[in-house]
């Protein structure tokens, strides 16, 4: 039962082209798309995959991130209820498939997509995501980004500025967090999942440090007012990232102090190091086990 819990919550978080037996177990024809109004231009939806940011107003309408593909009618259905206008861009926030599945979709829709320059190349080439042993083919031509940045792109549109600034790797070496100054909004992919454990994909690049210091860069940018758009979960304040940093310092912690006094992977985890976080931070889509396997390398 565990097991199937957990591919059905890995097929949701990675994305729909690495789990074939997760995709058979999830009905898409079941998620709503729910739509939480932010400021006069942002919103959030939720379905399945990656929260999503969208900025609608005079100019039209951009998107942040696009979930899985066999959700893009919905999203469209959803989008349409806020904004009669045509979806111009949309922004990944980095390459795994829940964030990234609607590109092709959107793509033929008539949007360009942007992302970092390391998106667009793990896209292009596939890879595999080693900690749950599962290959990624690569995507398809129409959705790859066409327009890719470095350090930081800014959309001006509908009024506002939207900053999409990379950090270093944190979940994966493409990431970007996304800052609309004026609305005191920001969506920070999934550097920041709310209430959860975070997947670090060392093997697209990802580091435990770095989502310390993404959520720095977030925090530095915050107040007690911002509402937080985090990758996965529900919408987040200031104090609910302040919990989350300060849960992911003392695994790293707890890390460090096990390779100083030379504890193999296999023995970090047989002494349960993060058992009393279980409860508090277990029940999503990481479990606490396969967590304190992936921190351990993360470091
Ligand atoms: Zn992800």
């Amino acid at each position: 039962m565990r097991s199937i819990l957990m591919n059905i919550a890995l097929g949701v978080t990675l994305g729909t082209a690495m789990l074939t037996p997760a995709l058979a177990q999830q009905d898409f024809s079941k998620v709503e798309i729910t739509t939480t109004k932010l400021s006069d231009t942002l919103y959030m939806l939720m379905g399945a995959g990656g929260n999503i940011g969208v900025s609608a107003g005079a100019d039209g309408v951009y998107l942040i991130d696009d979930q899985y593909a066999p959700l893009s009618e919905k999203i469209m259905a959803a989008v349409k209820a806020i904004s009669d206008k045509p979806v111009k861009y949309v922004v990944n926030t980095h390459w795994h498939g829940d964030h990234t599945g609607g590109n092709e979709n959107f793509g033929k829709a008539g949007a360009t997509i942007i992302a970092h320059e390391a998106v667009r190349a793990r896209m292009a080439k596939g890879g595999e995501l080693a900690a749950f042993k599962m290959a990624v083919p690569p995507a398809a031509a129409g959705a790859l980004p066409v327009i890719t940045f470095d350090d930081m792109i800014a959309l001006h549109q509908n009024g506002e500025t939207a900053r999409v600034i990379h950090v270093d790797p944190a979940h994966t070496d493409g990431d970007a967090i996304i800052h609309w100054p004026s609305a005191n909004v920001i969506h920070t992919g999934d550097t920041f999942v709310n209430g959860v454990f975070p997947f670090v994909d060392t093997s697209s690049g990802g580091k435990l440090d770095g989502i310390i210091k993404s959520a720095d860069t977030v925090l530095a940018l915050a107040d007690d007012k911002t509402k937080i758009i985090p990758g996965h979960g529900p919408l987040a304040t200031r104090a609910d990232l302040v919990r989350f940093r300060a849960m992911v310092v003392t695994v790293r912690e707890r890390v460090t102090a096990a390779k100083a006094a030379g504890k193999t992977a296999e023995e970090w985890a047989a002494s349960k190091p993060l058992a009393d976080l279980d409860a508090d931070w277990g029940k999503g889509f990481l479990p606490v086990d396969k967590f304190t396997q992936i921190v351990f390398d993360a470091i």
